[in-house]
């Protein structure tokens, strides 16, 4: 095929996409809060979740954070999101729960930020809410999964909130509206690379 041919056939093609594409944007006109969860055991679960906080900020939107569990207390995320105007930002874990071996004290951890997570989800000023690592507090049933999904469900309707962890439960993938499950192809710790800041933290 001669250079000018395959030209115009790459026009005619990009032409027939860009008609479907601007259908389907036509055709999405619904406005209101979403639920979105990032899970899988891929690194870029809560890093996707900080893009957005860094998001919403640019729009001037308040956003309100809350870390279930927190690995370390030295990440770029906090020291820099953190201190902007408009967002709240808790840590309430000590640790992943090997390192604390102690499950009274993560439960009683663990209610204290749900008591935080629970008067955003009640307030519609925060216009977004990231609940970051929520996920292993359910899985390991440190909170009622009934309380927290009925949470979700009732929060104001132009809330938007993003969960991160592994192993989402089906409820809460059921309930979301947008779900990406993050794999883990290739992870460089597991080539003996030790956690590299600005990366990892
Ligand atoms: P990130 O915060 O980088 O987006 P994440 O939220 O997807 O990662 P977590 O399970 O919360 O992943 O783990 C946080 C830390 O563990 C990060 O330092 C991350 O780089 C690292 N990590 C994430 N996934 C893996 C993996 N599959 N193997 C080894 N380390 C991982
Ligand atoms: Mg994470």
């Amino acid at each position: 095929m001669s250079e000018p041919d395959r030209n115009a056939r790459h026009a005619a093609r990009m032409a027939r996409k860009k008609a479907l594409v601007d259908a389907a944007i036509a055709a999405a006109t619904d406005e209101r809060g979403l639920l979105l969860i990032v899970t899988g055991n891929g690194k870029g679960k809560s890093t996707s979740a900080f893009g957005m906080v860094a998001r919403a900020l640019g729009h001037g939107m308040r956003v309100g954070v809350v870390q279930f569990i927190k690995s370390r207390t030295d990440t770029g995320e906090e020291a820099f999101l953190g201190r902007q105007p408009g967002v709240e930002w808790h840590v309430t874990g000590d640790g992943f729960t090997w390192d604390t071996q102690n499950r009274e004290r993560d439960i009683a951890t663990a209610q204290r930020g749900w008591t935080i997570a629970a008067r955003m989800l009640a307030d519609p000023a925060y216009q977004l809410v990231v609940l970051d690592e929520l996920t292993y507090l359910l899985s390991y049933g440190y909170l009622d999964g009934d309380v927290v999904l009925d949470a979700l469900a009732h929060r104001p309707p132009m809330q938007h909130v993003v969960v991160t962890g592994r192993a989402a439960p089906d409820a809460l993938v059921e309930l979301a509206d947008t779900v990406s499950v993050v794999a883990d192809e290739k992870h460089a710790f597991r080539a003996g690379v030790k956690a590299q800041r600005g990366v990892d933290f």
